[in-house]
């Protein structure tokens, strides 16, 4: 699938002359193996756990967020792609409009495909994300080490579990989504991208 043909779902939800998110026109080659995950504080609060595949954002809403305990799962369902200037995207979403809320970046970073490393050649990100099994070495700020998304359901009730791998990076004591709640971006909280908005206009 082309990147246009990609983000045919996400441009077609928005108005770009109403929200500040980014229409995706930048035909950004990419390969940078971006990840990101974006607080959400739209009709339930969520965080968007995206991964550069093929030049554009693949996207997964996690109702809890990541962990970093390997002994949980962690419900995450697919949402439309998104461009990779998304990664950048920090603000308010108008209410009225799709989405609408706060969004913080809450980590970002780089990622490695993990199945591609320990030999498995066939297993590009696009094979592994067909096939419904990726595993991602993550270098963020917050998260780092081995993830694995697991895809448990087909259909219109596809999903997908996230989950930590057991490795020198996890950490059961850690719970960054409960004492981590700041940007990365800013440094911000989410009360305080809210506020820094209303103050603005
Ligand atoms: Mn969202």
């Amino acid at each position: 699938m082309n990147r246009d043909e990609a983000l045919k779902k996400y441009r077609s939800t928005r108005n770009f002359t109403k929200t500040g998110e980014p229409p995706g026109d930048n035909a950004q080659v990419g390969k940078n193996n971006l990840f990101v995950v974006q607080e959400h504080d739209a009709r339930n609060l969520h965080y968007d756990f995206r991964i550069e595949i093929n030049g554009v954002l693949k996207s997964w809403a996690v109702p809890k967020g990541p962990s970093t305990d390997p002994r949980d799962k962690r419900l995450a369902v697919p949402t439309e792609d998104h461009p990779l200037e998304y990664a950048d995207f920090e603000g308010v979403i108008p209410e009225d409009e799709y989405g609408g809320g706060t969004v913080l970046i809450w980590d970002r970073g780089t990622y490695r495909n993990l199945r591609e490393e320990k030999g498995d050649h066939k297993k590009n990100m696009a094979d592994s994300y067909e096939e419904g099994k990726i595993e991602l070495f993550l270098e963020g700020e917050k998260l780092r080490g081995g993830y694995v998304l697991i895809r448990t359901g087909r259909g219109k009730k596809e999903q997908w579990l996230l989950k930590k791998m057991k490795d020198d990076h996890a950490d059961a004591r850690r719970n960054p989504v409960r004492t981590q709640p700041r940007s990365v971006n800013s440094g911000l909280t989410l009360k305080e991208i809210e506020e820094a908005r209303s103050s603005n206009s």
